[in-house]
Order: structure tokens, then C-alpha cells, then sequence
């Protein structure tokens, strides 16, 4: 899929463990060394940029709302 900031600003989301790792079906947060403590995976666009993003991010709140709101356009991707 893919997401593309419609907005004339940067947009940020963070990816919350409980919601979008299990959406996605594997943990996507980053592990901080050394201590590997985790920490949730960030979706950052810049104004006008396109990502190809898994489609799990809807599941984030904020994700679905900046999508119904028209601030983001996801598309499905070709494959
Ligand atoms: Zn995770």
C-alpha cells in the first residue's frame, strides 16, 4: 500500500506496539542498543512524500483519521 502526505507539512505516527505489530503479525519496533530495551516503530512523512507502508498502519488511530480526513491518501499498491 501506499501512503502519501497530502498536507503542507511534515507528518509523524507512532506505530504503538499493541496495535500495530499486531496488525502486522510481527514486532516492528526498534531495539535500542545496548540495553535492547524496545521502543514503537515512527511513520514520518515529509509533505508530498509517497511510502509504501504495510497495510497494519491503518490500524493505527491517528493513521485512519489523517486518512479519512484527507490529509493522508492511501492507495493500493500493484501488488
Ligand atoms: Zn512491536
Amino acid at each position: 500500500m501506499i501512503l502519501a502526505n497530502i498536507t503542507d507539512g511534515r507528518k509523524t505516527f507512532v506505530l504503538a506496539h499493541a496495535v500495530y505489530c499486531s496488525a502486522l503479525g510481527r514486532c516492528a519496533c526498534l531495539r535500542a542498543l545496548p540495553r535492547g530495551r524496545t521502543r514503537a516503530a515512527v511513520l514520518s512523512l515529509d509533505e508530498g512524500e509517497e511510502l509504501r507502508v504495510a497495510r497494519a498502519v491503518l490500524s493505527v488511530p491517528a493513521v485512519a483519521r489523517a486518512v479519512a480526513r484527507g490529509r493522508l491518501r492511501a492507495e493500493e499498491g500493484l501488488r
